[in-house]
């Protein structure tokens, strides 16, 4: 079982950030309101994840463990309407065989807390133990038993990056969580949780580029969109300040990407991309969100209409600020 697990987590987690993102998503599925993400050496040496979400019962955080444990997908058809981040039920048994891993949780109701350890897949027996509501994942010492996996990691500087990058495209999917993530040192990103994504975008690129952005609207069948697009003026010499959401996931989709980009058409100039936030709200039916096992690159059944959808928005906010 255990190298079965350490094969999975050659999937689901390459790295630290990787490990924050599936704890991150995890959060978010417990409904948590505010989520605290800590970095040790760049999450090589501990990646502590905490929230104030539902918790798990003691007989849950012992199952949480296995492999295609989940609680979020009870039957079949249910794969065909995700709408949690989660589903495959396989990141916290991936994850716990290449590292330590100490659970802490409390469900609302329950007398107490309970710390389950497990360490490179060798669960230990549960133990009661004093905790607020929620949930602490904390993840020491990745790769500690897979040396060949360990030798791929970057130096602390450029692990604790990507790990802060995860943080900062999870907290403007969701504005309505107050996010924070830190070292042993300093606070590197905070944002407020008050459901405003122009607050979010202040604390990634100040508050007068987030003042700048143009509020977007539309709809086309059953998809919804909002947003906010920057202005010619805001674009930037990467693509990598284009943010997609889709049900609430970051998601990467090239043929979206274009669209924007054409709906700005000359107003750009050579070498110059869009910064945006685009929510989209669809039919997880239209969704295939399985073809990347990080899940971060999306095929659409209706990509046409959608991109449509997103040029002419795009393009109408432009026009109408008569950029
Ligand atoms: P998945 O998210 O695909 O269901 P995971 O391995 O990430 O699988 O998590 C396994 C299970 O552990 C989840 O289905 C959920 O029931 C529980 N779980 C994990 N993290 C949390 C959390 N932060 N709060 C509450 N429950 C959690
Ligand atoms: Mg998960």
């Amino acid at each position: 079982k255990v190298m079965a697990d350490q094969i999975a987590a050659g999937e689901v987690v390459a790295r630290p950030a990787s490990c924050v993102k599936e704890l991150v998503e995890n959060s978010l599925d417990a409904g948590a309101t505010r989520i605290e993400v800590s970095l040790a050496e760049g999450g090589i040496a501990c990646v502590t994840v905490t929230d104030d979400g539902e918790g798990m019962s003691p007989e849950d955080a012992l199952l949480a463990f296995h492999r295609h444990a989940t609680s979020k997908v009870r039957e079949p058809r249910d794969l065909a309407r995700i709408r949690t981040l989660g589903f495959r039920g396989e990141a916290l048994a991936a994850i716990a065989s290449v590292a330590r891993v100490r659970l802490i949780t409390r469900a609302r109701g329950e007398e107490s807390g309970v710390l389950v350890r497990v360490e490179g897949g060798e669960m230990h027996p549960p133990e009661p133990i004093g905790a607020p509501f929620g949930t602490t994942l904390e993840v020491r010492d990745l790769f500690f038993n897979t040396p060949a996996r360990l030798k791929y990691l970057r130096s602390p500087q450029t692990e604790q990056a990507r790990s802060l990058e995860v943080v900062q495209r999870e907290s403007l999917a969701h504005p309505e969580v107050a996010f924070v993530c830190k070292t042993e040192r300093q606070v590197l990103f905070q944002t407020p949780g008050r459901g405003d994504a122009r607050e979010v975008w202040a604390a990634l690129y100040g508050v007068g580029e987030a003042r700048m952005l143009l509020e977007i609207e539309g709809a086309a069948g059953d998809c919804a969109l909002r947003g906010y697009v920057g202005r010619p003026t805001q674009a930037r010499s990467s693509r990598q300040h284009g943010y997609l959401f889709i049900n609430g996931r970051p998601v990467r989709n090239p043929a979206l990407q274009q669209a924007v980009e054409r709906a700005y058409g000359e107003r750009l100039m050579v070498g110059r991309y869009p910064v945006y936030a685009l929510y989209l709200e669809m039919d997880p039916a239209l969704i295939d969100p399985n073809v990347h096992p990080q899940k971060w690159e999306v095929r659409l059944s209706e990509e046409r209409d959608i991109c449509a959808l997103v040029e002419s928005a795009v393009r109408a906010a432009l026009d109408s600020a008569m950029l």
